[in-house]
């Protein structure tokens, strides 16, 4: 695996979709914005984190959405790795384990890693945490990068044992009682825990706005036009308050 390569495209997609080498970033939103891709969030269980689809009209990628929000993020990162820069498959179904697959979900996984926690941005970090640089990052700083870049716990200990500020046995003991050690120094537990069940099925981007745009040049009736919304499990734009233009003023 070719890290820095990896570390290159990671801050060149940052850059391509209009954000900075280095700030946490906002994932779900930047993947909205992607020309041509359908997100679609589903709960497909206890194996699988993301599935790629690639084809010449348009893209899409599901996420398993029962697992945890920093998981979903670290699984988005790594599904576009398969969207802009695996040319071998077109379809690509990805397993939850991070760092344990082929060399491709190897270097999806890096690229995720990198995508979300830059290396500038986390040896800075590092460096501010550490007193003198033979200092050992204990929980309370491990839970402080995770909250700062909005990453799963296993995705940091991946991370930093591959970067040798952890030994394996180390980040061992950090895998266990993660809500407790985040929530016992004062953060929210948001991060650790899957999104709301009503917001589990879903589906974002391309496939709304095309829907939208055959509707609006009389291509499909209304009927047709609900129907195709519901089965995108997008019920809140036939009946909710978005199909009536309803907002808060904020
Ligand atoms: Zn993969």
């Amino acid at each position: 695996m070719n890290k820095v390569d990896l570390w290159k495209k990671a801050v060149s997609l940052r850059k391509q979709l209009g954000d900075d080498a280095t700030s946490p970033i906002d994932i779900f939103t930047l993947a909205y914005s992607i020309d041509r891709l359908s997100i679609v969030y589903y709960p497909m269980g206890e194996r699988l984190s993301g599935i790629c689809v690639k084809d010449e009209r348009s893209n899409v990628i599901a996420i398993n959405s029962s697992m945890t929000l920093g998981r979903q993020r670290f699984s988005m990162a790594h599904e576009l790795y398969h969207l802009f820069y695996d040319e071998d498959q077109l379809t690509a179904i990805c397993a939850k384990k991070i760092g344990a697959g082929s060399d491709k979900e190897n270097e999806a996984d890096q690229f995720a890693s990198y995508f979300l926690m830059p290396p500038d941005a986390l040896s800075d970090m590092i460096k501010q945490i550490k007193k003198v640089p033979s200092d050992k990052l204990s929980i309370k700083h491990i839970v402080r990068i995770e909250q700062y870049f909005q990453t799963s716990r296993q995705a940091v200990l991946y991370r930093l044992v591959g970067e040798d500020e952890l030994t394996l046995q180390e980040a061992e003991s950090m895998r266990e009682n993660v809500i407790l050690s985040a929530v016992n120094l004062g953060y929210d537990d948001t991060l650790y825990k899957p999104t709301s069940v009503e917001k589990q099925y879903g589906t974002y981007g391309y496939y709304i706005q095309q829907v939208k745009k055959v509707m609006e040049r009389g291509l499909i009736s209304s009927g047709k036009y609900e129907e195709l919304l519901l089965s995108a499990y997008r019920s809140d734009l036939v009946y909710g308050d978005e199909a009536g233009g309803g907002e808060v003023l904020d």
